[in-house]
């Protein structure tokens, strides 16, 4: 890491120019037209402020490149010519990797045989292959896809792998082989073949499909999940659209292998599917590496727009946008790919992409007309996937959207998505937003989601993880900086108090240690728990031990905190906080620590309510539970009245 100029690492890629100390340029991960990517040659991080992306020169390789870790680091080191020494690994991770190499081969080989009995068997050529021409594809899809044939035989496949010196063992653990105590066959028995490859391009399982009109065996027959195979975590095609995805900035997301390659061979590459499974939060963030916008091409059929309902609102959780096209009824966009010139797929495609609220609104409106509790409950629902977006400007775009479309103020739109997203993220308890009103700062006049959701990277916030966020934020940028503060203590009877003077770290940890409060988020544990460790053994804050983690998500969020300042909430416009933070750091600091326990107070103080109400209708023994509510209740209150004389002071 000490050799690795960010400035020559990212410049390699863009065209950045002096600004200050720090250099800018145009932010290669999303679109702008002004510049906004800043490079750090002095902390070694790149952040742009349009995107929010940020992190040391291994996260930019990683990102830019879409390259693992490791190899990031080999790309790195072959830049500045450094010689990678690869460390010996343990015993139990070879362990583990032999075992996936292991079926990796086994899988490799199975997809050579089926492609092999396709072209070179009588049968694989009378099927499987005139089962293809008849579908239209083409020999170009068919190597593309390496699609392959299992014969129509018992063992086919396992007696092969077996004389070829695979373990039975292996086999089974694949999928490939199906053993059932002293009888072992073939899972796949008279299908086409399509193998389902992981981004770096290794068959991991299969997907089978019949050509017989068999009413008793499944159409389509999946290889079952394995040490290797895990089919929520992926797509099908994703391997071979992952270009055109980056190029095109759009992924199309469709249902089965057979719609992929039919688009395939209509030229439209940027497409993958959910094959055999409903669309997971595992998929979405897998295409998210490629691009932030997913187009939903599905059948018409209601089975179609309740799978689109679903993926939308998984989508737009991520923080991605998404688009839904629906096929006439009865079309898939394979059938529909196959019936129509690539131009006018891409007409259609462009007339019909509707965003979330036209999709839901020309769905439901029919049914609701003009009754008013119809449309009510209509604009409700729509609010409510609205509320899930995590980006507020994006969240107002789309209510000023729905206001236009369903004739209601925004006004009424907003407080309406205020109210959903106050009660998503006070779920804790009933009575809390009161107590946050009373304590934190008065919410009255302040757009209530300025309060709560951080707009600028709303990515990294995770609701609840506001306090943990601030806390590590005060950390890496003032972790050794010294605060006054006065403390009390007691002497001869009397209470007397002094200024102390203490570092910003251990303020924190050592207020923070003999109440032992996990923090929610691993990643800002563990960066808790780096500074706890620099407390303990004396060592001054270095950034760079931060910036340059190995885990790549401790040095992404040391980046994001150094260079973006953001407060809890807008108080600064409020005149409670003076601009320059440093100087009122005692106050961020108290604030902070005290607005994180008063959280977990609240908690406990739910779950236990929680307790009194099970405990009551199990006509159980209250008293006690009772006793600690009301003790709770004291806690709360008294963090409560030192936050306000924090705050307020
Ligand atoms: P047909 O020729 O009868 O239209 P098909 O092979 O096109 O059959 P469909 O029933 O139309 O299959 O299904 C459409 C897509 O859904 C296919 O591309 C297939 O990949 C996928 N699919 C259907 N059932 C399954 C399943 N059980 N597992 C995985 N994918 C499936
Ligand atoms: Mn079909």
């Amino acid at each position: 890491m000490s050799a690795v100029r960010i400035e020559e690492v990212v410049g390699d890629f863009i065209s950045l120019k002096k600004r200050g100390v720090n250099l800018l340029g145009i932010c290669p991960f999303h679109n702008e037209k002004t510049p906004s990517f800043n490079v750090s040659p002095v902390r070694g991080i790149y952040k742009c402020f349009g995107c929010g992306k940020g992190g040391n020169a291994v996260n930019f390789i990683m990102e830019h490149e879409h390259y693992s870790y490791p190899e990031a680091l080999r790309y790195l080191a072959r830049r500045y010519n450094i010689d990678i020494q690869e460390e010996e690994r343990s015993p139990e991770f070879d362990q583990e990797q032999m075992e996936r190499e292991s079926l990796l081969a086994v899988t490799e080989y199975a997809s050579k045989f089926f492609i092999k009995q396709l072209h070179e068997t009588d049968e694989g050529r009378s099927v499987g292959l005139s089962y293809f021409s008849e579908r239209g594809f083409t020999d170009e899809m068919i190597e593309r896809f390496q699609l392959g044939y299992s014969p129509e035989e018992w063992r086919a496949f396992t007696d092969d792998a077996l004389a070829a010196g695979y373990k039975l063992e292996k086999l089974e653990k694949t999928g490939m082989t199906v053993v059932n105590g002293e009888r072992m066959f073939d899972r796949f028995r008279g299908r086409v073949m399509f193998p389902i490859h992981n981004v770096a391009g290794k068959v991991i399982g299969f997907g089978g499909r019949i050509l017989k009109s068999d009413a008793k065996a499944a159409k389509y027959l999946n290889s079952p999940e394995s040490d290797i195979y895990h089919k929520s975590k992926v797509l099908y095609g994703l391997y071979q659209s992952r270009k055109a995805i980056v190029e095109k900035d759009v992924c199309y997301l469709v249902e089965g292998y057979t719609d992929v390659i039919s688009m395939h061979q209509s030229g439209i590459t940027n497409v993958v599917a959910s094959s055999g499974t409903a669309l997971t939060q595992d998929q979405i963030r897998l295409i998210r590496r490629y691009t932030k916008n997913i187009t939903i091409l599905y059948d018409g059929d209601t089975a179609g727009i309740k799978a689109s309902l679903r993926g939308i609102d998984l989508i737009l959780e991520e923080g991605m946008n998404v688009r839904v096209v629906l096929f006439p009824d009865g079309d898939d966009p394979d059938s529909f790919s196959r019936k129509h010139t690539t131009t006018e797929i891409f007409a259609y495609i462009k007339e019909n992409a509707k965003d979330f609220i036209r999709f839901k609104t020309s769905l439901l409106l029919k049914d609701v007309g003009n009754d008013p509790i119809g449309r009510a409950g209509l604009i409700r629902e729509i609010v409510e996937t609205i509320a899930l977006i995590p980006d507020a400007i994006i969240r107002s775009t789309y209510v000023r959207e729905c206001s236009n479309l369903m004739q209601i103020g925004e006004d009424v739109l907003m407080s309406e998505l205020t109210r959903i997203v106050r009660k998503k993220v006070f779920k804790d308890g009933a009575n809390e937003p009161q107590t946050q009103a009373q304590t934190q700062v008065p919410t009255d006049d302040v757009p209530l989601e300025k309060l709560i959701i951080d707009e600028r990277d709303p990515e990294l916030l995770n609701r609840s993880e506001h306090q943990e966020a601030d806390i590590v934020r005060l950390l890496l940028n003032f972790a050794d900086e010294l605060v006054t503060f006065p403390a009390q203590y007691e002497e001869d009877g009397r209470t007397h108090t002094v200024n102390v003077q203490e570092q910003v770290k251990s303020v924190i940890v050592h207020d923070l240690e003999p109440d032992d409060i996990a923090f929610e988020n691993p990643t800002y544990g563990a960066i808790y728990q780096m500074f706890r460790s620099q407390v303990h053994e004396n060592r001054p804050h270095a950034e760079g031990d931060f910036t340059n983690h190995p885990d790549a998500e401790i040095s992404r969020l040391a980046a994001h905190f150094l260079t973006i300042r953001y407060p809890l909430a807008n108080w600064e416009d409020r005149g409670i906080f003076v601009k320059d933070e440093s100087k009122k750091l005692a106050h961020s600091v108290f604030s902070a620590l005290y607005s994180f326990k008063i959280k977990h107070v609240e908690r406990l103080s739910h779950s236990n309510r929680e307790a009194i109400k099970t405990a009551s209708e199990q006509g159980e023994d209250v008293e006690p539970l009772l006793d600690k509510q009301m003790s709770l209740d004291r806690l709360r209150a008294s963090l409560s009245a030192y936050l306000s004389i924090v705050v307020l002071r």
